[in-house]
């Protein structure tokens, strides 16, 4: 902690409450980095905040997002049946509406997302993007065009969700990566040899030294094989780059024994599980069966066991999930109730730290010389901000303050 009362800050942010400290705090902030946190201050800044008690958290971090979906589901759209197949029916009506997406549409809902993700205090996140057919690569382009377009506001990363079950879709899924598509992702479990299709995406990520996102068992199969064949492909082959698997239902469907013996094997093999339990909630034990299964990842049981883990939104307004919005404390609180995580520090790492390990940010949180990305909430505590989805009255990226919000109310 820094002790230099007489520097010169660009910014100075008084009076805030942190998360994992008591008292009142004073943050600078110059250039792009924190450059001051202490209780008192006395040199000057060009530009200062008074927080009054509000709590400053680090900029939030989304792991999965489908931001080439987002905002489909149109009001009056017919409900998903009742059936295990809904994540199947799910996919093939997607299908049928981009079909009839124009350009303008994609960019439109694409802004309107990461605005509303901006807003919430979101400095990073990683979308899938679906590589299946030609048109997908125009909507690639489109989404990179909106990430340079974003670049002073928010950190985007993507992954490419496609398979190598034919040699068209190989293709596809190449040309995606040449085009600036960050990871190689897929949903094996999916194929009709699941085994062979991730085989075959894992084999194209060593090929191209690229990091591996995948979706991985999002079913009620409490046999699906892909996460276990996974962890062993990785030892295997003592791949080097970052593996996330998100979802991982059947882990939900099986028994204790097994659960162990696959989460032993994960441990091992380094990998970096994401729980959605908004989505899994609404696709799983879709069926007229009650106690209903729910199918979501035991992320209690996995913090007991220091697997890595961290909690994402997935789809947002779409057919696999046609609520939602783009605020990670609302996924993380979510998780929370799921989960049975009472602890609001524990909660919030699943939302910052977690994926900031996944992700490789080495300079992520408040503190001297890290990167400054933050934002104020109208919160005074942290389970208030789990809570309540509090304003985030100033948001910082990199330094800057490229948001500010009030809430106005008029009482009568
Ligand atoms: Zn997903």
């Amino acid at each position: 902690m820094s002790e230099a009362h007489s520097m010169q800050l660009d910014t100075l942010i008084t009076n805030a409450s942190l998360h994992n400290r008591k008292g009142r705090w004073c943050i600078g902030i110059n250039h792009r980095q924190f450059s001051y946190v202490g209780q008192t201050f006395t040199g000057g800044a060009n530009y200062t905040i008074d927080a009054n008690g509000k709590l400053l958290l680090p900029g939030l971090l989304e792991p999965h997002a489908h931001l080439d979906k987002t905002y489909t589901w149109q009001d009056g759209d017919a409900a998903l049946p009742p059936t295990t197949s809904a994540l199947r029916q799910a996919i093939v009506r997607m299908q049928a509406v981009k079909a009839s997406r124009t350009p303008e549409s994609i960019t439109v809902a694409l802004r309107r997302a990461l605005n509303r993700a901006i807003s919430f205090g979101v400095s990073g996140i990683r979308s899938h993007i679906d590589i299946g057919e030609e048109r997908d690569l125009h909507t690639v382009r489109q989404l990179l065009a909106v990430r340079d377009e974003y670049r002073d506001l928010i950190k985007i990363e993507y992954t490419a969700l496609g398979s190598c079950d034919t040699l068209q879709q190989e293709k596809l899924l190449r040309l995606a990566l040449s085009c600036g598509v960050d990871h190689v992702g897929g949903a094996p479990a999916l194929s009709a040899d699941p085994r062979k299709a991730l085989a075959a995406l894992f084999a194209l990520a060593e090929q191209v030294n690229k990091p591996l996102d995948l979706h991985i068992d999002e079913t009620e199969n409490p046999t699906s094989p892909c996460l276990e064949a996974l962890a062993e492909l990785v030892v295997e082959h003592q791949f080097k780059q970052r593996v996330m698997a998100s979802h991982c239902c059947s882990l939900a469907f099986t028994d204790t024994f097994t659960r162990s013996r696959i989460l032993t094997k994960v441990k091992v093999a380094g990998i970096h599980l994401v729980s959605l339990p908004a989505c899994n909630l609404v696709l799983m034990g879709r069926r007229d069966l009650q106690p209903k299964p729910r199918g979501a990842l035991p992320v209690d049981e996995l913090l007991r066991a220091n697997i890595p883990v961290s909690v994402g939104t997935d789809n947002v307004g779409d057919f696999f999930q046609p609520w939602g919005d783009y605020d990670p404390l609302r996924s993380a609180a979510l998780c929370a109730e799921v989960a049975q995580i009472d602890e609001p520090e524990r909660v919030f790492t699943l939302a910052s730290s977690a994926v900031a390990s996944a992700f490789g940010i080495d300079d992520y949180g408040i503190a001297v010389g890290n990167r400054a990305d933050c934002s104020l909430l109208d919160a005074a505590s942290l389970r208030e901000a789990l809570s309540e989805s509090p304003l985030r009255t100033h948001v910082f990226f990199a330094g800057k303050l490229i948001l500010q919000q009030q809430l106005q109310q008029q009482w009568s």
